[in-house]
């Protein structure tokens, strides 16, 4: 067995000195077991976002409403760091965040002046939240007695220039990794990186968007042949659902790479859309597990899973999509026309969830965004066009919907008081999704986790936990 495992913290496994504690027992419990950790981490909880608000609010000319976000992300790392590190260890660290605090608001007083916010400088704003996190904790487990050895992403992770959504150069990636991760890691070294960051081979840094840690750890793991990528949240595993909507969801115990790729796409914010591919190349199994819950096993997710009796496995949700209406009857069926309106999105940049086609009319949902008067207006030189926000596309994934007859109605009955803007079923043999508005989201997915869910497969679904919970309330 090949011994080196990705292990991939993200935010709330990170988020203060407590829970770094814990993911430092977390990793020295693998190398107990004679494995080789490479620890990948994301910035502390809610980091990003309050960078990303420190940019905005920058970019928009207001200055001290920026410098008072970083002041506050300033003492929340200096603080944590304290708790983690010994007297005679923090000094070094200190003055590294109170540079690197000095370099930031210098950067966001620069942008209130200018009062333009670029995709370059939002990269180098934002990718502060995981380069402090990942120094910090290197050093807080040096300080736990591990051999913890901290190595700056953005030598390894090399990407193209779009910035705030980076393209990861795999070639390049491998090469750099296997010069400077596996040596260390090889001497029983434990490597600490920051997800979610990386930068151009000229050192420009940028991201890999929103989630992206997840996708570094499956990068570092594809690149290094890795026995198992592991990440580490605040959840069990993949449950039936997001358990914020349905509290009593149930782990899955077993997913394969397609349904959980399918599932990630469409909302299941547990696992970034891309982390997967770089994982099903190489066939190396991912397994999501709880930080705050480690004996737990958590969601294995390999290429062939077991058989299952239900015809679903999970449900997710993607909120926030708008609909657009595009009607034409005078360019009914007239060739080129489709590639006509793609055209518009793909100008824009604008990824396209899911199309229907009616006699003269196409839908199609994008997730809501600044660019939408900018393509209605291409796309009013075509046709008649019509946009509508809050709207929520429901996704329900499992290879068991193959060939099983009935499963819509049943779908349908469930949800029979929802009112269903757009249907697709095919694009994938295994995934059935529709869309709804998104007021209605929580009574959808409750109304049809409880149709699907009320005799779930032992094998697959972690029934075990639902009967303890019973038994303790009696
Ligand atoms: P991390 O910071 O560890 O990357 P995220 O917040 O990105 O964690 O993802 C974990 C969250 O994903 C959970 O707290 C949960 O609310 C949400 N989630 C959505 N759908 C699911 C699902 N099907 N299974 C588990 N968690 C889900
Ligand atoms: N910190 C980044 C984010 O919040 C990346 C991640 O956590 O995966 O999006
Ligand atoms: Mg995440």
């Amino acid at each position: 067995m090949n011994k080196l495992v990705v292990m991939k913290f993200g935010g709330t496994s990170v988020e203060d000195a407590v829970a770094i504690n814990r993911t430092a027992g977390i990793v020295q419990g693998r190398c107990d077991k004679g494995l080789a950790p490479v620890v990948v981490v994301s910035a502390m909880a809610t980091v990003t976002d309050q960078l990303l608000a420190a940019a905005a609010a920058a970019g928009q000319g207001d200055r001290e409403g920026a410098l008072a976000i970083s002041a506050r992300l300033r003492n929340r790392h200096v603080e944590t760091a304290a708790k983690l590190v010994s007297a005679e260890g923090i000094s070094e660290l200190s003055r590294y965040i109170e540079a690197e605090f000095a370099s930031l608001e210098e950067v966001l007083r620069g942008l209130a002046a200018v009062g333009e916010l670029t995709p370059r400088i939002s990269d180098m704003i934002v990718a502060e939240g995981e380069r402090l996190s990942s120094r910090i904790i290197a050093e807080a487990f040096r300080h736990r007695g591990l051999d913890a050895v901290h190595v700056d992403s953005r030598t390894c992770i090399i990407t193209d220039a779009q910035h705030c959504k980076a393209v990861p150069q795999d070639a390049l990636i491998e090469q750099r990794l296997k010069e400077y991760v596996l040596p260390l890691a090889a001497e029983g070294r434990i490597v600490v990186m920051g997800g979610f960051i990386g930068a151009t081979e000229k050192g420009v840094t940028t991201t890999l968007g929103r989630g992206g840690s997840d996708f570094t750890a499956a990068l570092v793991g594809g690149a290094l042949d890795a026995g198992a990528i592991e990440i580490w949240t605040d959840v069990n595993g993949i449950m039936t659902t997001d358990p914020r909507v349905v509290p009593d969801a149930l782990r899955v115990k077993t997913i394969s790479f397609e349904e959980a790729a399918e599932l990630a796409y469409f909302g299941a914010k547990v696992l970034h859309p891309a982390t997967i591919l770089p994982a099903v190349k190489k066939n190396i199994p991912v397994l999501v597990l709880n930080s705050r819950n480690a004996e737990n096993e958590g969601t294995r997710i390999i290429s062939l899973a077991p058989h299952c009796r239900s015809p679903f496995k999970s449900i997710a949700v993607k909120r926030r999509l708008t609909i657009i209406d595009v009607v034409a009857s005078r360019m009914l069926m007239s060739h080129g026309y489709l590639r006509a309106i793609f055209e518009v999105f793909d100008r824009h940049k604008c990824p396209v969830d899911m199309v229907s086609t009616s006699e003269v009319s196409v839908s199609l949902t994008v997730d809501s965004n600044e660019k939408l008067p900018a393509i209605a207006a291409d796309l009013s030189q075509l046709a008649d066009v019509k946009y509508e926000g809050r709207k929520a596309l429901v996704c329900m994934v499992g290879e068991n919907i193959r060939g099983q007859q009935g499963i819509a109605a049943r779908v349908f009955q469930a949800i029979r008081h929802v009112n269903v803007r757009m249907i697709s079923q095919g694009a994938s043999e295994i995934n059935m999704s529709f869309m709804i508005e998104e007021d209605d989201v929580e009574e959808a997915i409750r109304s049809l986790h409880a149709e699907f869910f009320n005799d779930p497969d032992p094998e697959i679904f972690d029934v075990e936990a639902v009967r303890k919970i019973e038994e303790s309330i009696g």
